[in-house]
C-alpha cells in the first residue's frame, strides 16, 4: 500500500502591507465586553462553561484575524517550504531554534514571492539566520534575491550587516513556470497581477495543491487571460487568496495590486478549487470590517448559488473562510 504523507499548511502571517496589531484600548474593551457577557449569560445559563462560551465567539469578539504580515509554512513529513518572511516569520524562527537550527545545523527553505516591505520585514528579526552553519536557501523568480539581503542588512537600517549573518545563504533564481523538487514537496512559480512583479507558487504534496496567490489584484480571470499562469489555479485543492479590500475597494483602488474575497470565490468556482482561504487584510480594517467582509461575501456566494439554481445549474461547492494568524489547514 503506497502511504503518502499529508500536506499541511500553517497562516503564520495573514495581514497585508504592516504589522498592525491590536492595541491595549482595544483588548481591555474586548475583554470588558467578553466578560460582561458570559456573566449575563450564566446568569440564564448556570451550565455554560466558559471553553463553550469561548468556542461560540467569532474572531472579532476575541482573538480577532491577526496582526503580523506574510508568512505561509507548507510542510510534508520532513520537508518545510517557507512562503515569505514578513512578521510572521519571527515566531516561526524561535520555533526552529528548538532543533537544529539552535545547533547551527538547520538547512532552512524560503520561497520569496516579490520583495515589498510586508513580505520582508521579518527577516532581521529570524533568529536562524544568525547562527553560524545553517543553510539558507532563498528562492524567487528573479535575479535580484541576494541583492534584496544585502540591502535589508546594512546600516543605518540594521546594525548587523549581511556579512556578518552566521548563516550560509544560497540564492536560487528560478525559471518561472517549472517544478522545483524539496523532497516531498514541488513547488511551481507562476505571475500574479501586482505592480512591481510578483510570482505566487503553486505547492503540491501528498497528492495535494495548494495556489498561493498572494500579492494580486487578479486583473486575469478567464482562462484565455490567464494563459500560461492557468495551471497555479486548475483543480487545486487549497487557494490562498488576496483579499485585502472588500469589492467597492477593490474598484475604487484599482492598480493598487490587491483583490477582493468576491474576486477569488468567482475564480475558484470557476476552476473547480474546493477550499479558499482569503488572507492579506488590510491593515487599516479592524476585526469588526473584515467580519462584514466575509458577510459581504456569504450574501454574494449566496446570490450565485440562487442564480444557479433559477437556471438548473449547480454551482461548484467551495468551502470559504477568512484567515486568522495561527491556523492550520491539513491534508489527508
Ligand atoms: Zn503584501
Ligand atoms: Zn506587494
Amino acid at each position: 500500500m503506497l502511504f503518502l504523507m499529508g500536506l499541511k499548511v500553517r497562516l503564520l502571517g495573514v495581514r497585508g502591507s504592516l504589522p498592525s496589531p491590536l492595541v491595549p484600548g482595544e483588548i481591555e474593551n474586548r475583554i470588558r465586553s467578553r466578560l460582561s457577557e458570559f456573566v449575563e449569560l450564566t446568569r440564564a445559563n448556570p451550565a455554560l462553561t466558559l471553553e463553550e462560551f469561548m468556542a461560540s465567539l467569532p474572531p472579532e469578539k476575541l482573538g480577532g484575524f491577526g496582526g503580523n504580515t506574510p508568512c505561509i509554512e507548507y510542510t510534508c513529513g520532513n520537508d518545510r517550504l517557507i512562503v515569505d518572511g514578513g512578521s510572521g516569520i519571527r515566531t516561526l524562527g524561535f520555533e526552529l531554534m528548538k532543533g537544529p537550527c539552535g545547533q547551527g545545523k538547520g538547512e532552512v527553505h524560503i520561497y520569496l514571492t516579490h520583495f515589498h516591505w510586508d513580505h520582508l520585514i521579518g527577516f532581521p528579526f529570524f533568529v536562524p539566520l544568525f547562527i553560524p552553519g545553517n543553510l539558507i536557501h532563498i528562492y524567487g523568480v528573479s535575479n535580484q534575491l541576494e541583492s534584496v539581503f544585502r540591502t535589508l542588512f546594512q546600516r543605518p537600517y540594521f546594525p548587523v550587516s549581511y556579512e556578518q549573518l552566521g548563516a550560509k545563504f544560497v540564492f536560487h533564481s528560478l525559471p518561472p513556470r517549472v517544478p522545483q523538487k524539496l523532497g516531498e514537496i514541488t513547488f511551481t512559480p507562476y505571475q500574479l497581477d501586482h505592480p512591481d512583479p510578483c510570482w505566487g507558487v503553486r505547492v503540491e504534496a501528498g497528492g495535494k495543491a495548494v495556489a498561493h496567490c498572494v500579492d494580486s489584484e487578479a486583473t486575469r480571470t478567464t482562462e484565455d487571460q490567464l494563459g500560461p499562469d492557468l495551471p497555479l489555479y486548475q483543480n487545486a485543492d487549497l487557494m490562498i487568496f488576496d483579499a485585502m479590500y472588500t469589492l467597492g475597494e477593490a474598484i475604487e483602488k484599482m492598480n493598487w495590486g490587491h483583490s477582493a474575497a468576491t474576486i477569488g470565490l468567482d475564480i475558484a468556482i470557476r476552476q473547480k478549487i474546493k477550499q479558499v482561504v482569503f488572507m492579506h487584510h488590510d491593515p487599516a480594517s479592524s476585526d469588526e470590517k473584515i467580519q462584514q467582509a466575509v458577510r459581504q461575501t456569504l450574501r454574494y456566494h449566496e446570490s450565485q448559488i440562487k442564480s444557479a439554481r433559477r437556471l438548473n445549474e449547480t454551482l461548484f461547492s467551495v468551502d470559504w473562510s477568512f484567515a486568522t494568524e495561527g491556523r492550520i489547514i491539513t491534508f489527508e
